[in-house]
């Protein structure tokens, strides 16, 4: 039996087969590879790939993750942060485009305090109850995500970002706790919200031994999405000049992924679009199924600028949502913005 067939089957890897797997040169492999991927997704979602739409809620953040162009000591960065009424406009226009599932993400912006927060969600609750709320707001009490919860939040992201401690460490500041991250997560998943880990690949000092744990903490995890991308350099960060991560990396991990955790929903990330011109499409054939084009208000669009050369800030979110539809299209998958949840 080769090695992409004993993962399938046992839904786990060792050490050896992700180096090789990772270091490979063997194009065949890595076509097997892709294939097994896509006929787990095709055989959980059918060729359907999941639409959500985004908002960029604040480019505030408190924290000062090394590699984030939104860090609170990047004195450079332009700080916006959206009005409930933009945040409602923005839901407003995406559901009428079509969109189920409303992604809010930000920097960690004390301004959407729970008060404030648990009002935007309720209102968008009450006005769209066939949607999902998904929130990305970084870490917060667990009485937070309690409340979020019961305002009418469904889902959380919230990447671990990488499950080795001590790797953490040297991607974050001091006060920033990999143990907190971590308890974080737990505390996401026993309030019920469907829960979202993931990680940067290629991240400064990632390892092998690093990316192993990341795979061996989503196969215990059992998150029900899992969103990794390239790391992408950024100016006015410690790891300005450090390299990129790789498409090529990213695809290989996206497809494990998808052999050690099938039901996963696993987007094809704009980070990965950044870095390749068709980027998210390849990541739809190494088995992804998910694709979040933006819906923030296009004056602020530039600045949520997480990392350099992000794409896909001057479309108008019809625009952005034509265009990932035609991109979808085009390799022969169908977009849909149905809710999209997972399937237990
Ligand atoms: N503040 C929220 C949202 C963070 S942005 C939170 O903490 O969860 C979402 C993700 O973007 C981060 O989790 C990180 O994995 C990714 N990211 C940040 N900087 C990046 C960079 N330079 N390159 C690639 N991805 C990056």
């Amino acid at each position: 039996m080769n090695i992409i067939d004993k993962i399938k089957e046992q839904r786990d890897i060792t050490r050896e087969d992700l180096e090789l797997i990772l270091t490979t040169d063997n194009r065949e492999a890595i076509e097997y590879l892709r294939q097994a991927a896509r006929a787990e997704a095709d055989a959980v979602y059918g060729n359907k790939i999941f639409m959500r739409g985004l908002i960029e809620l604040s480019s505030y953040c408190r924290n000062d993750c090394l590699y984030c162009g939104l860090r609170r000591s990047n004195k450079e960065a332009v700080r916006y942060r959206l009005t409930e009424e933009e945040i409602y406009d923005c839901c407003e226009t995406g559901y009428k485009l079509g969109f189920r599932t409303f992604v809010m993400q930000g920097g960690e912006d004390g301004w959407f305090n729970d008060e404030r927060m648990c009002r935007i969600v309720s209102t968008v609750r009450q006005k769209y109850p066939d949607c999902a709320i998904t929130l990305s707001l970084g870490e917060r009490s667990r009485e937070s995500y309690q409340a979020l919860f019961d305002a009418g939040a469904n889902r959380y992201l919230l990447r671990h970002e990488t499950a080795d401690a001590e790797h953490y460490g040297k991607l974050h500041p001091a006060e920033m706790s990999w143990q907190h991250r971590m308890d974080c997560l737990q505390a996401l998943k026993e309030i019920g919200y469907q829960v979202g880990c993931g990680f940067m690949v290629g991240s400064p000092f990632q390892t092998i031994d690093t990316l192993y744990a990341d795979l061996q903490f989503i196969r215990s995890f059992q998150p029900h999405m899992v969103g990794i991308g390239p790391f992408v350099s950024t100016h006015n960060t410690p790891f300005e000049g450090y390299p990129n991560g790789t498409v090529e990396m990213t695809l290989r991990l996206l497809a494990l992924i998808r052999l050690l955790h099938p039901r996963v929903l696993l987007p094809a990330t704009t980070a990965l679009g950044t870095l390749h011109p068709r980027g998210r499409e390849l990541g739809i054939q190494f088995g992804a199924n998910v694709v979040m084009p933006n819906l923030s208000p296009r004056t602020h669009r530039k600045d949520y600028a997480i990392y350099d050369n992000k794409i896909c800030t001057g479309e108008e979110a019809a625009e952005c949502r034509a265009c990932t539809e035609q991109r979808i299209r085009k390799i022969g998958f169908e977009s849909v913005v149905d809710r999209g949840d997972y399937k237990e």
